[in-house]
């Protein structure tokens, strides 16, 4: 531990920590259990076969494993289809892809847990720099309801606007993105989707599941919301995943989404897999064991981190939606010196010391450690932030829980060092 730079007051702590967190441990491995036996059970019913770790190349018709791999998805997530593929270059293009394959000129969008994530808004049409190939200037009508008290969704506000307005898409953000506030819960969603249906049986309900896969029970579709969208670099990869993103949902969607990707006549029936296979099908196997070793990463983040003082948001002991843990240092130093403490402790490139950049699109600069497998993967340990006040690290990802402590011994004993 010496070795590592962990300094004896950050021992201390973990002592305690390990202590404490037990209970909230015990549960994660509960939830785990129940994401593992729904994995175990969709590989058992389509009969995953070596056969199906194989893969195509060229046009990819007839790519076994990955005709299985949609089927294990719609099995898990409770949906009528699903489209899993490399072909989605992240979760922007699979959540732009939803978008732009059912909605047509004239008919509207609307996002109500406000702005949506940063990297959809040139998509969208509401960046600052606009595209002649976007949302809105496709003739598309978008609009924002925003969230109230903090992280509730505006209940009046939105039937009023669905019995006002013909919307033909309601989209909602799962995790909190670059926002310090909380994430919408399972139970948030079905809240909200139950009084949608009240004033509007018709409209497309979406989420943007990214982070949120296998940290409750129960998936969106399960709550009545027509499709679901999420990155295989984030949660449902394992960590194992080298690119890629799906949709699950209503058949009439997931078909049109397959049309848009590739093109109408095509669909699903095209998309080589290139030796992918394998890595979907073992990294959705240990994807809930990863989840609950990220959970308890972050909890055991935020305990020593509110213990020194930090303001964390979720809290240690809150009941978590994503993976994504957010820390408030209030002084630029000491998030400097944190991040800098995680890209030390990283499996790759860990002698590469992290500096704030002008990052190209952002407004500040911006400091990033990911000393990563997979190039992004936030599976993995991963923290970045914008210099800026308050200096709030957003964090996520650990795919093994003793790995990604120890980087968070490290990192924290980074901080406080002299
Ligand atoms: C990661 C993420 C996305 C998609 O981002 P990509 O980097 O394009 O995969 C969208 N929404 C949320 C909330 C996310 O966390």
């Amino acid at each position: 531990m010496k070795s590592l730079k962990i300094s004896d007051k950050v021992l201390g702590l973990t002592t305690v920590a390990d202590e404490k967190l037990k209970d909230i441990y015990n549960d994660l491995e509960n939830i785990a259990l129940m994401n593992s036996a729904k994995v175990l059970k969709a590989f058992k019913e389509n009969k995953v076969s070596t056969m199906h770790l194989g893969y195509t190349t060229g046009y990819g018709y007839d790519d076994a494993g990955r005709d299985i791999i949609e089927k294990v998805y719609s099995d898990i997530f409770k949906a009528e289809d699903a489209l899993v593929r490399i072909q989605f270059v992240n979760g922007t293009h699979a959540i732009s892809n939803v978008f732009f394959a059912n909605l047509r000129q004239g008919d509207e969008l609307v996002y109500i847990t406000g702005t949506p994530y940063d990297t959809l808004h040139t998509s969208i049409g509401i960046g600052k720099t606009l595209n002649s190939q976007s949302l809105i200037a496709n003739g598309v009508k978008f609009n924002t309801i925003d969230l109230i008290n903090e992280n509730e969704f505006d209940v009046d506000k939105i039937t009023n606007y669905l019995k006002n307005n013909k919307v033909k898409m309601i989209a909602i953000q799962r995790s909190k993105g670059y926002a310090f506030r909380k994430t919408m819960s399972i139970e948030d969603i079905s809240n909200i989707v139950k009084e949608i249906r009240k004033v509007d049986k018709e409209v497309i309900i979406m989420v943007d599941n990214c982070y949120g896969e296998f940290v409750e029970e129960k998936e969106p579709i399960e709550v009545g919301v027509n499709v679901c969208v999420g990155s295989l670099i984030k949660n449902i990869g394992g960590g194992l995943c080298n690119t890629g993103a799906y949709i699950v949902g209503d058949k009439e969607i997931v078909t049109n989404c397959s049309e848009r990707l590739t093109c109408p006549g095509i669909g699903k029936e095209c998309g080589t897999t290139l030796d992918q296979n394998k890595n979907m099908l073992q990294g959705l196997f240990i994807a809930p064991n990863v989840v609950k070793d990220t959970l308890k990463s972050m909890i055991f983040s935020s305990f020593i981190a509110e213990n020194l003082g930090f303001e964390c948001m979720p809290k240690y002991n809150d009941k978590r939606s994503d993976i994504v843990q957010t820390i408030k240092f209030g002084n630029k130093e000491d998030l400097i010196k944190f991040i800098q403490g995680i890209q030390s402790a990283s499996p790759i490139d860990s002698h590469v010391t992290a500096f704030p950049w002008a990052m190209p699109g952002y407004e500040d600069e911006v400091i990033m450690a990911a000393g990563n497998f997979v190039q992004g993967a936030s599976i993995e340990l991963s923290a970045d932030s914008p210099i800026r006040e308050p200096y709030v690290a957003y964090m996520q990802g650990g795919i093994t829980y003793p790995t990604a402590k120890l980087a968070i011994m490290i990192a924290i004993s980074n901080m406080l060092e002299d």
